[in-house]
């Protein structure tokens, strides 16, 4: 086993090398505040500093250190879909719908890449491509026939890649092709965070690192909400919750509706730069085209492979989640047998009963999260939505507030049934490879 870890090996994310946490200045909040934020991710930081430039005065409030979540763990992919494909979607629930959810979608991701361009956050965002790599035939006639569902309808770019040339996008042998969505994105989601809170920060938001909001009431004088904290009680005009994957029960509301789960990733030691180049040859993202995906991606600072997968399989110990992951990076990538891994790490996401990412407003609080793993985009396009909705903003409207947040009778928090979830994805992933691609 430790032939798999390099010598400094770090059971934390390879983003904190170039983006490490930095704990906020002590002082106790202000007795109010225009706006509180619950949650320093893309979610908060986004809705803070969208208020705070329009001369609203704004608290963040983490229980950890700010950017402990999700925001400076993820595998920074940046795209503009769902877990509902547009085509099943439009099956489902009309086309006027299917496509009211998709051109939000490419709103949330043009508006992150032009905002990050606006700002000046030097991020390594670039357009670089994704492959969507096919588990079986059946899986590439699936995706075929849904992105060529999107083409049709929204213009969306691909290109189908046969088997045979799979070759020309990853060092590869396991896949049967795949398909090529040549601008979608990817970043450093370390050095986005940073950004973003560094601009917040200017902009004159406070936020508060390892201080737990407790309990978010309505205020007796029926003027806003009174928000309890681990450092003190302040008053605030209106309250975000922006905690996704980490909202702790005592949201209960919310609690109901988030199913969280933990995802996993690696990075490799550097590698030479000419077998990384050979692995993934035009440095896009991958992901493959199963339920419960592998994702692979270069590092975008150094000679690492960054990738992950086995999502929600339960592990906690680092040196068993690096033995799975290694296990995954051996079958997909077989040139990269030997090479060890000097990071492994999780993050909280939250999924949600319908698979849709939601945003609205509950009991006069405001809340934008259950983003299923594309929290990137969302959860930067729901934090500027909200803080357009505090403000009054006509932009503020979206096709994702028109569903209602469901939860499940008996459901509190504790998604017991995760494990079963993800074998019955496993099953489903199996048998889709089992079987013969329809027509
Ligand atoms: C391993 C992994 C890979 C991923 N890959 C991608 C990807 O490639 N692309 C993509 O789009 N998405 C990806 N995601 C999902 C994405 O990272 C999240 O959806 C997104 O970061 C959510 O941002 P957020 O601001 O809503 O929440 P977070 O960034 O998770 O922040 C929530 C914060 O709330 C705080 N909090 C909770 N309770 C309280 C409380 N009571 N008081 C105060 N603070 C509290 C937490 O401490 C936490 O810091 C990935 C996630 C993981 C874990």
């Amino acid at each position: 086993m430790k032939d798999l870890l390099t010598t400094d090996f770090k059971p934390a994310p390879y983003w904190w090398d170039a983006a490490p946490l930095t704990a906020s200045p002590d002082g106790a909040p202000s007795p109010s505040y225009d706006v509180v934020i619950v949650g320093s991710g893309y979610t908060g930081l986004r809705a803070a500093l969208t208020l705070a430039r329009a001369g609203r005065g704004v608290a963040v409030f983490d229980k950890e250190m700010p950017g402990f979540g999700a925001s400076r763990r993820n595998a920074g992919f940046l795209g503009r879909t769902l877990k509902h494909a547009y085509v099943d979607l439009k099956a489902a629930r009309g086309t006027a719908y299917a496509r009211a959810i998709y051109r939000d979608l490419s709103l949330a991701y043009e508006s992150t890449l032009a905002f990050i361009a606006e700002e000046g956050i030097d991020c390594h965002a670039v357009r670089c491509g994704r492959l969507i790599a096919a588990t079986s035939a059946a899986h590439y006639a699936g995706l075929e026939r849904e992105l060529e569902g999107m083409r049709a309808d929204l213009g969306l770019p691909y290109a189908m890649l046969p088997r045979d040339r799979l070759r020309e996008e990853m060092a590869s042998d396991i896949y049967d092709g795949g398909a090529v969505i040549p601008d979608l994105a990817s970043l450093h989601p370390g050095l986005y965070h940073r950004g973003l809170m560094s601009r917040a920060l200017e902009a004159g938001v406070s936020i508060f690192g390892a201080c737990e909001v407790t309990a978010v009431e309505r205020s007796l004088q029926g003027d806003g909400f009174l928000v309890t904290t681990a450092a003190g009680q302040t008053r605030a005009r209106d309250v975000v919750i922006a905690t996704n994957g980490y909202t702790p029960k005592t949201l209960r509301w919310h609690a109901r509706r988030v199913i969280p789960f933990t995802g996993y990733m690696a990075a490799t030691e550097e590698l030479p730069p000419e077998l990384l180049e050979k692995q993934l040859p035009h440095r896009r993202t991958v992901i493959d085209s199963n339920l419960d995906i592998d994702f692979f991606r270069p590092a975008p600072d150094s000679s690492r492979l960054l990738f992950g997968g086995a999502t929600a399989n339960g592990l906690e110990d680092p040196e068993a989640i690096a033995a799975l992951l290694h296990g995954r990076l051996r079958r997909a990538l077989p040139d990269l047998a030997d090479v060890r891994l000097s990071h492994v790490w999780t993050g909280q996401c939250a999924g949600t009963f319908d698979m849709m990412p939601h945003i609205g407003r509950h009991d006069g609080v405001w809340y934008g999260m259950g983003y299923n793993y594309a929290g990137v985009p969302m959860g930067s396009f729901f934090g500027l939505t909200i803080a357009q909705k505090i403000l009054g903003l006509p932009d503020g409207a979206t096709a994702f507030e028109t569903a209602p947040f469901p939860t499940m009778p008996f459901y509190r928090g504790d998604p017991w049934f995760l494990k079963l979830a993800m074998r019955w994805f496993a099953w489903k992933d199996a048998r889709l490879a089992r079987s013969r691609p329809a027509g």
